[in-house]
């Protein structure tokens, strides 16, 4: 198998050719057609996520065919498209796990983290935590609904039913998902973008927002909800001022910069800040059902395999409209 690979955190990833691995009972082998970039694997290497498994081959948005069945699987078949997300494994027995949230395991591991993922060209995976995709997605286009998708529904669902105008903060690959599912709810879109940030504005109008300017001006209307997915701490009082009373900020990215301190006013009237991790089994089913519905379109630039440093810099910069994949 060929595989980028990160052997230390802070250095790019290399270019190394193993042998291709086997299914273990339970699991899946699996031919990867692409895999999506996250924000996430930015933040792992560039070291700001706590203990990762080194060597581990990042990508937790993964695509690809079932090409062999372990001993005892059957929930997939040889030649079944399945996507790959980032929940890889939980422990099934603590408090979370046994109450629905399993999101918030004591003992998870997650693809492309603690298990190799998909900056590679075949893998293997708990068949559990795998789930077909339906539509007529390409596979790299369906490769961005495996996080940017899932937890952009997570967080959409986090900040509540009672939402007729819903700020998003940060207008990348999470945020054009959710756009669109929001809108087929019938919510009204508010973007906000780094300042002056003219192609990401028009892209979310493009998209139907009611409105779309920069983080730190006054939308409108006053907003029933706000998510954030861009890593500024800074926004969540930003996000605050622009909220009702009762009104929910949700934090949609697993790191952030920190959060400075804000008057107590802006959070005063019941407002909420949460945040959200991860996602539940459930979740990734009942989202990949619904996107083909909506019909959730991606818009991704895609990236050969080889060239992940390249895709990884160009998130970091900002120079991605749409989300970027890397195709095997
Ligand atoms: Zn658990
Ligand atoms: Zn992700």
């Amino acid at each position: 198998m060929k595989a980028m690979v990160l052997n230390a955190v802070g250095r790019p990833l290399q270019f190394e050719e193993r042998p291709d691995p086997r299914p273990g009972a339970g699991e899946v082998l699996i031919d990867i057609a692409a895999c999506g970039v996250c924000r996430t694997d930015l933040h792992l290497v560039d070291g700001e996520l706590p203990d990762p498994a080194l060597p581990v081959i990042p990508g937790h948005e993964v695509v690809g065919t079932v090409a062999e069945v372990g001993e005892g699987v059957d929930r997939f078949r040889t030649g079944d498209r399945v996507g790959v997300p980032w929940l890889g494994h939980v422990c099934g027995t603590c408090r979370y796990c046994l109450s629905g949230t399993e999101n918030l395991c004591d003992d998870p591991g997650f693809t492309g983290y603690q298990i190799d993922g998909g900056y590679a060209d075949v893998t293997v995976a708990d068949a559990q935590y795998c789930f077909l995709i339906h539509g007529d997605y390409t596979d790299a286009e369906a490769a961005p609904l495996l996080c940017a998708g899932l937890i952009g529904y997570r967080s959409l669902r986090m900040a509540g039913n009672d939402v007729e105008h819903l700020g998003i903060y940060g207008f990348g690959a999470a945020a054009h998902i959710v756009a669109q599912v929001a809108r087929h709810q019938g919510r009204n879109i508010y973007a906000f973008t780094r300042p002056g940030d003219e192609p990401a504005q028009k892209f979310a109008m493009d998209l139907g927002a009611a409105w779309a300017g920069d983080s730190g001006v006054t939308p409108p209307v006053e907003l029933d909800a706000a998510i954030i997915f861009a890593p500024v701490g800074a926004l969540v009082p930003a996000a605050l001022r622009t909220v009702r009373k009762g009104g929910i900020v949700v934090c949609g990215g697993i790191h952030m910069s920190n959060i400075p301190t804000f008057p107590y006013d802006i959070l005063w009237g019941e407002r909420v800040v949460r945040s959200v991790a991860n996602l539940t089994r459930q979740d990734a089913e009942e989202f990949l059902a619904l996107a083909p519905k909506v019909p959730v379109r991606t818009s991704i630039e895609t990236f050969p395999l080889p060239e992940a440093n390249e895709a990884l810099d160009a998130l970091r910069a900002g120079n991605l409209t749409g989300a970027a994949v890397l195709i095997p």
